[in-house]
């Protein structure tokens, strides 16, 4: 049975209010483990950094912005931060814990997602994103490791922000670029529209296990991005509708890409997506 989540108290939270458990996994920042609120026995992740890190690069004020903006966000296909608090030398944010872990070990694991899996993921990534520009947040960093499962295989977007400045430990070799729109590429104004590139970026990259522009250097992705080259290989799992939906999201004009609402209206969403959001295959 799960508790309530911890509450916001008059009293600052510490390390004393946890019971750590097991690590589920380390970033450029820290390290994250699963964590028990002693009170109200919550089942949490908490994610240390150390402040050593964040002053080497200049990130508290990012940090502090970021951690604000996730806490004021509560959807769920995003990830909750319950708060955070500090010692002397670190800094701890008490996050909802993911059970399935990363989507990014789900899809490696099995090389492509089916078309259900898929379009519940994009549908669920939709219905966040529009939350999220409702509150004049943009993600710009959603990309597969990005994105946690939970006990019912539920998506939640996590990292908000701040990880634009960590390292890509997936593709170190080419960098991040996979996932930028052109105007980004390109480093021109950019708004909402972004994240919609990105989600057929994803979409494709969840149907055929690599996303549509890698490339052996990134000049070579950044001429693929600019230049739309989009191809789809054959592959029997994937309908005419999902390449349909991603033909319309990478879209260079970003105006001409499809809107939030219309991609929740699209007959590949209707036809496979789980309106429970729920993916346990
Ligand atoms: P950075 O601090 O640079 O963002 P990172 O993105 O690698 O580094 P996180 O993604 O926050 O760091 O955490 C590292 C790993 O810990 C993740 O890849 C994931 O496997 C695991 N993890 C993080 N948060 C959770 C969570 N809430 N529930 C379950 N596992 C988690
Ligand atoms: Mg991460």
């Amino acid at each position: 049975m799960r508790e309530e989540p911890p509450q916001k108290q008059q009293k600052q939270w510490s390390l004393d209010d946890f019971e750590i458990g097991k690590p589920l996994g380390r970033g450029k920042f820290g390290r994250v483990y699963l964590a028990r609120e002693i009170k109200s026995k919550y089942v949490v992740a908490l994610k240390v950094i150390f402040k050593a890190q964040i002053e080497k690069y200049r990130l508290h004020h990012q940090l502090k912005r970021e951690m604000e903006i996730q806490t004021s966000l509560c959807h769920p296909n995003v990830l909750r931060l319950y708060g955070w608090f500090h010692d002397s030398e670190r800094i701890f944010l008490i996050l909802e814990y993911c059970y399935g872990g990363e989507l990014y070990r789900e899809l490696r694991k099995t090389g492509y997602l089916t078309e259900k899996q898929a379009a519940t993921y994009i549908a669920s990534l939709t219905q966040a994103l529009a939350y999220c520009h409702e509150k004049h947040v943009i993600h710009r960093d959603i990309k597969p490791e990005n994105l946690l499962l939970d006990h019912e295989g539920r998506l939640k977007i996590a990292d908000f922000g701040w990880s634009v400045q960590s390292t890509n430990k997936r593709r170190t070799m080419c960098g991040t670029l996979d996932y930028l729109a052109p105007e980004m590429v390109e480093n021109k104004a950019h708004d909402y529209a972004v994240d919609n590139w990105t989600l057929g970026i994803l979409c494709y990259e969840f149907l055929y296990g690599v996303p549509p522009f890698e490339a052996e250097s990134q000049s070579d992705t950044f001429k693929r991005i600019m230049k739309v080259d989009l191809s789809f290989p054959s592959k029997p799992h994937v309908s005419a509708e999902a390449k349909n939906l991603i033909s319309r999201l990478l879209v260079k004009d970003s105006s001409k890409r499809l809107s939030l609402q219309k991609i929740m209206e699209h007959p590949w969403i209707i036809k496979n997506a789980n309106p429970t959001g729920t993916c346990n295959k």
